[in-house]
């Protein structure tokens, strides 16, 4: 008889509001907030949350997203930063790791084994809007499994005039603000970003699960 996989430890996302490590995403100033996958607006044309409550991040990173919309605002007071996800339940990620299973497509979504640092509250997706949160063409989707969504394709993708100058330029000042703000990109989705190192993440914090 095989013996069961050991119970999972972490913070149940049923407890994460109104618990001390963690800030709501209304608390966060200068945000705008639209979590796609609270909607049918995403990949999988599914609300995925459902009754979960999701606007959420680890103080930590919400420190830093504040930070982040502070830096922005300086620059440019006229644009938001828009929040497209933010804590993703470790539950969630099972399931997008599940209907991913086959295809070519489980190198844009972490694995729930491993962990996604979403589901350590340690990561967001997020793009610019205006004012009054409409966001930015930004050259691909939010959550398009394609070449045109990787940062480390840019310069290629420009040559070809896939990219243009305004969607790489619109990338990079929401680059220079994350960076600044201590957050880290990723080689293959321009809209998410890390709070520190996700090794370091996985193993100093909890896991929601
Ligand atoms: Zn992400």
């Amino acid at each position: 008889m095989v013996p069961a996989a050991p119970a999972m430890v972490g913070i149940a996302c049923e407890e994460v509001p109104g618990h001390p490590d963690f800030v709501g995403l209304g608390d966060i100033d200068g945000i705008a907030v639209d979590l796609r996958y609270a909607s049918h607006n995403n990949f999988f044309g599914k609300d995925l949350y459902a009754f979960l409550d999701c606007a959420w991040l680890h103080q930590d990173a919400a420190r830093a997203l504040q930070a982040a919309a502070t830096a922005l605002k300086a620059v440019r007071p006229d644009l938001q930063l828009l929040v497209l996800d933010a804590m993703r339940p470790q539950r969630v990620q099972q399931m997008l790791w599940d209907v991913l299973h086959g295809t070519n497509l489980r190198q844009y979504v972490g694995s729930p084994e491993r962990g996604s640092v979403h589901s350590f509250g340690m990561a967001v997706d997020i793009t610019l809007a205006d004012a009054d949160g409409q966001e930015f063409d930004m050259g691909s989707h939010f959550d398009e499994m394609s070449e045109r969504s990787h940062p480390d394709l840019e310069t290629q993708l420009l040559a070809q005039g896939v990219l243009t100058n305004e969607h790489v330029g619109r990338r990079d000042l929401l680059r220079s603000v994350m960076f600044h703000a201590g957050f880290g990109g990723i080689s293959n989705e321009w809209w998410h970003f890390d709070c520190g190192s996700p090794q370091d993440i996985r193993s100093r914090y909890q896991r929601i699960l």
